[in-house]
Parts: structure tokens; sequence; C-alpha cells
């Protein structure tokens, strides 16, 4: 979709109310209105009327948009900002106006080349994980060293090895997606998943190799590859073999719940669409069991961090928190502005550095003041956004501590 092509109907929904722009991270920090969602919908509009013209200006603007939605919670008139930023950014694309050779990286090492073929995804993740145990990084000069380090330690295992292809059984037959920087990085949590949903009556099915969502390709203006990568789950997981098909990353769930607007013309994408559910919301939705034994010997105090594409992309805020209070020995302390982006926000950390830092920086700072020593989230770009931060902090996905209950029953 193009901004051209949009039902001219979604672009004048905006009423130039403002009652976004306390929440929008972009604004808080300039306060100047271009860096506004509603300034940002102005120019989505003039361009879209062919009153002002696509070029840099714009892109630049739309790199500054971490596209953490939470304008779109915000908005009383229901502006569908996801769909604009999308379509703001494959027209950006389209008109090769993302320049720089940061961005010439990103697109065809990440988008277009490793996260395009799963496999040698890992076959990179596994020269990474090498790279990392020799230490290799001290070699490079000090700008790629500092980038180095906001890469993801790879995990000993990728999600393959640690679970079988169909594990239990019950009364829900689910789907289970692994990822790809959780699959690289964070396989336990997928394992941890699988545990949760089998103690929980499902019979699970994780299929050993699976390909990227295409969030990132969405996000980042490549809707080719996003409707590609859509397609090759169709195929793998035909949504009619399935009661639900179950994400435990945030801003992978977000994109999977939209297929059918990428993809119209396949019948599938509507059934997928209506059985995408994230794994809290699903538990929730199951009445999950309350475990009976503590997650940790001693009694600890966590904090939750919303990931934006869960709580404003899925609108899912209240089933995390659900899950974490059932476990006995934990106390839950809300954290400040817990769903205000961390800064990680795909590549975003990557593309606009200095603004990545001052909102990682805000945030570290309302953590450090709940006096948890675990924090909590579900998303991995948080989650190594938060833990390369706070080496001091434990930082864990929700459903790692609810496994490590159940485990702790036998
Ligand atoms: S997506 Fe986030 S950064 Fe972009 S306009 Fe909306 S609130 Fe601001
Ligand atoms: S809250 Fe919605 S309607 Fe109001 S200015 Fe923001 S986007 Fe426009």
């Amino acid at each position: 979709m193009r901004l051209k092509e949009m039902d001219f109907s979604v672009l004048q929904q905006c009423m130039h109310c403002g009652m976004c722009l306390p929440t929008c991270p972009t604004y808080d920090t300039t306060k100047r209105e271009r860096n506004s969602p509603r300034g940002r919908i102005s120019l989505m509009r003039a361009i879209a009327t062919d009153d002002l013209e696509m070029a840099e200006g714009f892109a630049d603007e739309m790199s500054f948009c971490l596209g953490c939605l939470a304008c779109e919670s915000a908005c009383p008139a229901g502006v569908d900002y996801a769909g604009l930023f999308e379509a703001s950014r494959a027209d950006i694309e389209e008109k090769g106006l993302n320049k720089g050779l940061g961005r010439k990286l990103v697109r065809f090492g990440t988008l277009e080349f490793l996260f395009m073929r799963p496999r040698l995804l890992r076959w990179a993740g596994r020269g990474m994980r090498l790279w990392q145990k020799l230490g290799a990084a001290k070699f490079l000069p000090a700008r790629l060293r500092a980038l180095e380090r906001q890469a993801p330690e790879i995990g000993e295992r990728f999600s393959n090895e640690l679970i079988e292809p169909i594990e239990g059984e019950g009364k829900w037959k689910v789907a289970m997606l692994t990822g790809c920087v959780q699959d690289l990085a964070y396989a336990e949590i997928n394992r941890d998943t699988v545990d949760v949903l089998v103690a929980n009556g499902c019979e699970v099915h994780t299929p050993p190799v699976q390909p990227c969502c295409g969030s990132i390709h969405a996000h980042n203006g490549e809707e080719e590859m996003a409707r590609a990568n859509a397609r090759r789950l169709l195929d793998l997981l035909p949504p009619d073999s399935f009661d639900v098909i179950i994400s435990n990353a945030g801003g992978c769930g977000s994109h999977m719940r939209h297929f059918a607007k990428l993809l119209p013309n396949d019948g599938r994408a509507k059934e997928w669409d209506a059985k995408v559910r994230d794994i809290h919301e699903f538990l929730v939705e199951v009445k999950v069991r309350p475990p009976m034994a503590a997650p940790f010997e001693e009694k600890v105090r966590v904090t939750y961090h919303d990931s934006c594409h869960l709580a404003h992309g899925q609108k899912v805020v209240l089933p995390p928190r659900m899950v974490i209070d059932l476990m006995p020995g934990v106390t839950r302390v809300e954290l400040k502005e817990s769903d205000w982006c961390c800064g990680s926000a795909g590549v975003y950390s990557l593309t606009q550095p200095e603004q990545s830092r001052l909102l990682l920086e805000r945030k570290a700072g309302h953590i450090r003041a709940t006096g948890a020593k675990i924090l909590l989230t579900a998303n991995p770009g948080c989650h190594l956004q938060i833990q390369n931060a706070m080496p001091e902090l434990n930082v864990l996905h929700p459903v790692t501590l609810l496994a490590k209950a159940y485990r702790n029953e036998c």
C-alpha cells in the first residue's frame, strides 16, 4: 500500500486534536510539530494530495519516528497510524530516499539477505557466536566496536535444538512461532513458552525451520519481502490446521495480526489474523493454571516493561501483568511510563543512536527507581536494549518465570 493508494478517509481521519502529542517520544524530545504524530500525518496527507513532493526531509522525518504506536493508543479518532507509517516507509524505499551506508547495510545485509533465509541466519548466528567467544571485537575500530556491543549474545542452542516439532497433548492444537532474534539469542524463552503451553493442555507444533514473520521488513518499508514471508508462514502453518497461532514476541505478534492487509487476495490470511494470540493473552483466555511453587527460592521484587508493539500494537496490557501476579513469591512493582518506548524499535538504535540513547536512559532511570532487580518484558528488542544498558539487572520474559515456577512444583 502506498500513501496515494490509501483510502483518503484514513488520511483525513486525524482531527488535529493533539491528544497524541504528550504520548509521542520524539515530540517530547524536540517539541516541534513536525516531529509529532499530528505533524507527520499532515505531511503524509500533503504528499497524498500532491501538495508536497516526497523528498529527503520526509524520509528523515519518518526515520526519526519510532513506529512505537503510542499515538495510536492515545487517539480518540482511531487513526490507523501503523498503516500510514508503513505506507510512508514503503514510499520512501520505492523512491530510494533512504540513503547512507548504515541504511544500505541494514537493507542488503539483513533485510534482503539474512532475514529472508532462516537457515543462513542460523549459520550467521553460529559464526557470530564463535566471534563473541573469541572476543574478536577488540580488533575492530572503535565505532564498529560500539555497534558490536549492541548485538545480541548468541545462545548456545537454537529453538530447533531445544524443542521437538510436536510436544504435549490436550484440548488446544497450537502453532508456535520461534522468531528470528528470539531464536538466535533467546531460544530458552521459546523452550519456556512450549513448557507453559504443554502444562496448560496444548499440543504444540513448532516447525524446526521457520521463516521470519516479515515484521522487520514491513517496519522498514520492504513490503514485497514482508508479503513473501507472510505467504511462507501461511504455507508452513495453514491456519485451518490449528486452534491458535502463538507468538511470544511483541513485535512479531503485532505484525502477524495484519496478514489480511498485506495479502488481501489470500483467503487464508483472515483466518490467520483471527487466530494469532500473544502467549499471555492466550493463557488468560484459557484460564492459566496458577503455579503451586514459586519461581525462585527467595521472594523477589520485579517490574514489567510493556513492549510498544505488545501494548500499543496488540493492545495486550493486562494479561502479562495477570500472569506475573499469579506467581507465589513474586511482588510486581508498576514501572513509571512502562509503555514508553525504550529506544530499541527494530533498527532504530542503529539509525537514530542519539534519540535511542535518550529514551534508554529515561527507561533505565525509571527501572532503577522501582528497586527491582528483575525486569520482565516480552519482546527480544526491548530485552536486548535494556539488558545491554543495565548488566546489573536480570531481564527475563514473564513466561520464563512461569515455566520456572511449574518446574519447581516437582
Ligand atoms: S509512532 Fe511513536 S514516535 Fe511515531 S508519531 Fe507515533 S508516538 Fe510518535
Ligand atoms: S490524537 Fe488522533 S486525531 Fe488527534 S491529532 Fe493525534 S492522530 Fe490526530
